[in-house]
């Protein structure tokens, strides 16, 4: 593999000798970055010589020295935090497959109309009347997603995915509380879900019931009856279930219409989770297949920016039935004119969940992205995310094990059982891709599939950058079959920072910088 044979100069201790350090940062143009507390020197400040002993300081330094602050020019301080800047992997330094994350393109059109002084420079606060263009805006972004997902009522203000599902499953919960149907106390989950899912039924209050999918990767009509009737043969204690489809094996569920049928017979409201949307966004509306509630990611289906590019956005849309109570402030139009609705109206809304209106710069890229690709556009975006997913995949299927047959919608699901053998796992394949100067896949997720690699390459991504991955995953697998294995667990070697112990850092994460120098237990 490339980069396999470089001497790591980022892994050796430059800032033991100050010899190494000269020589090794400025290696291949790499900047080897400590923390500032660990740069600075504790005698002297910023440009300043080191202060001879006899020399009495009148800048308080002393002091500043005993609050800890660290001692740095601020020349050495802009280039701490664009050194580190540049250890940032993001979509825009190259490929980023990562699974259920939907890591597109950021069109810079979005970014233009967001820097609009017209949006840019408005205040949540300012009196109605001049911040109409804002209001239309929003009002016409929920036209737009009601209109994708055939959901009439659109509330633009939960500020993430997860947030969404909170507003989505407290609408649910409230329309219960509302109709006085309290024993409805059950939500049904698949085992594939993302642990969002569970998470929220949880702190809405309900009991989560686990629907098996472990044989085919979907929900079986005989698997959810079992689940539905389990301890009420109508279904009359079970509030909902949440389902994401496609599901987060990347497959859609093909009884998606009997299963929302036998709940909605039941009484209990179908929840999506919309991370997923990509795959079906321009083709087919979710309420055709039965959907009550559901949330979108605006940072994944409508492209702004997430991963630390920006805040989330997840406005959630639901049917006419549900809409009286989903979060206040819903976007009101009178005539000609818009306005958001008041904190005291529309009494059997579940109230407020977010200060404002939500993340409104979100709201003018989203709708950017949506009218730029128009209705054809839109459909071209699931059709060519769907169809990148599946050419990996068919590319792949002779080298990985594919645990669930069939085609694929706008992510590939693999898995590392026949490396294993091999002793390379799904980790170890995950770093060589770094190596290779790729973001990984999604690992180990979802949990029903043992070693599992989800592959969601998204359509924005050219051929010449999936035919690369597809080449280095294809060399992984040559290798791993001619025993040639030992490099694979030492990768990456070339990064920043090599293998990190995961487990201890999400168990006794260090949050906090102590000087310790004595003991290197910073
Ligand atoms: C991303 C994702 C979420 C959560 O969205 P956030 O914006 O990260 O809170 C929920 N469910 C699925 C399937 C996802 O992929």
């Amino acid at each position: 593999m490339s980069g396999a044979a470089l001497k790591d100069p980022r892994n050796s201790n430059v800032h033991s000798a100050s010899d190494e350090r000269i020589k090794d940062s400025t290696r291949a143009l790499y900047q080897a970055e400590p923390l500032l507390w660990e740069k600075e020197q504790c005698d002297h400040s910023g440009t300043d010589w080191k202060i001879p002993d006899s020399y009495k300081c009148r800048t308080g330094l002393k002091e500043r020295a005993e609050i800890g602050l660290p001692q740095v020019s601020e020349p050495e301080v802009m280039r701490h935090f664009v050194r580190l800047s540049t250890w940032n992997y993001s979509i825009d330094s190259g490929f980023f497959p990562l699974g259920s994350c939907t890591m597109k393109h950021n069109p810079r059109l979005n970014e233009k109309l967001a820097r609009l002084p017209g949006f840019a420079h408005i205040h949540p606060l300012q009196p109605e009347e001049t911040v109409q263009g804002a209001l239309e805006l929003m009002y016409e972004l929920q036209s737009w997603i009601a209109e994708l997902t055939g959901l009439p009522g659109v509330c633009l203000t939960p500020a993430a995915g997860a947030h969404g599902e909170l507003a989505g499953m407290m609408t649910i919960k409230r329309a219960h509380v509302l109709n006085r149907e309290t024993q409805r106390k059950y939500v049904l989950v698949p085992d594939s879900a993302h642990g969002t899912n569970p998470a929220t039924a949880v702190m809405c209050g309900y009991e989560t019931r686990i629907i098996d999918t472990k044989e085919t990767g979907r929900v079986s009509v005989e698997a959810f009856k079992e689940a539905l009737y389990k301890t009420d043969e109508t279904g009359a204690d079970i509030a909902g279930m949440m389902v994401t489809n496609p599901n987060t094996c990347g497959l859609f569920e093909r009884d998606i219409q009997e299963l929302s049928k036998l709940l909605h017979k039941a009484g209990g409201y179908f929840y999506c989770d919309g991370a997923n949307f990509n795959a079906l966004v321009g083709k087919i509306r979710p309420s055709d297949f039965g959907v009550d509630v559901m949330h979108l990611n605006l940072h994944k289906t409508f492209s702004t920016p997430h991963g630390g590019g920006g805040p989330g956005s997840g406005p959630i849309c639901v049917t006419e039935e549900l809409l009286p109570y989903v979060p206040r402030p819903l976007v009101i139009k009178e005539g000609d004119s818009y306005r958001l609705e008041g904190d005291t109206e529309r009494e059997t809304s579940l109230g407020r969940l977010k200060g404002f209106q939500g993340q409104f710069g979100m709201h003018v890229r989203a709708l950017s992205y949506m009218m730029s690709h128009g209705k054809d556009g839109l459909r071209k975006v699931s059709e060519d995310a769907v169809l990148h997913a599946n050419y990996i995949l068919s590319q792949l299927k002779d080298d990985y094990h594919v645990p669930f047959e069939g085609p694929c919608m706008h992510e590939c699901l693999l898995t590392d059982k026949r490396q294993k053998d091999g002793e390379v796992t799904t980790m170890d394949i995950a770093k060589t891709l770094v190596e290779n100067g790729m973001h990984p896949m999604t690992v180990y997720f979802p949990l029903v599939v043992s070693g599992a690699m989800l592959i969601e390459p998204t359509e924005t991504e050219s051929k010449e950058n999936i035919d690369r991955f597809i080449t280095v995953m294809k060399q992984i697998a040559e290798d791993t079959k001619a025993g040639d294995t030992d490099k694979f667990h030492n990768f990456p070697v070339s990064a920043p920072r090599r293998r990190l112990d995961e487990v201890k850092a999400a168990r006794q994460p260090k949050l906090k910088w102590t000087d310790d120098k004595a003991t290197g237990n910073h």
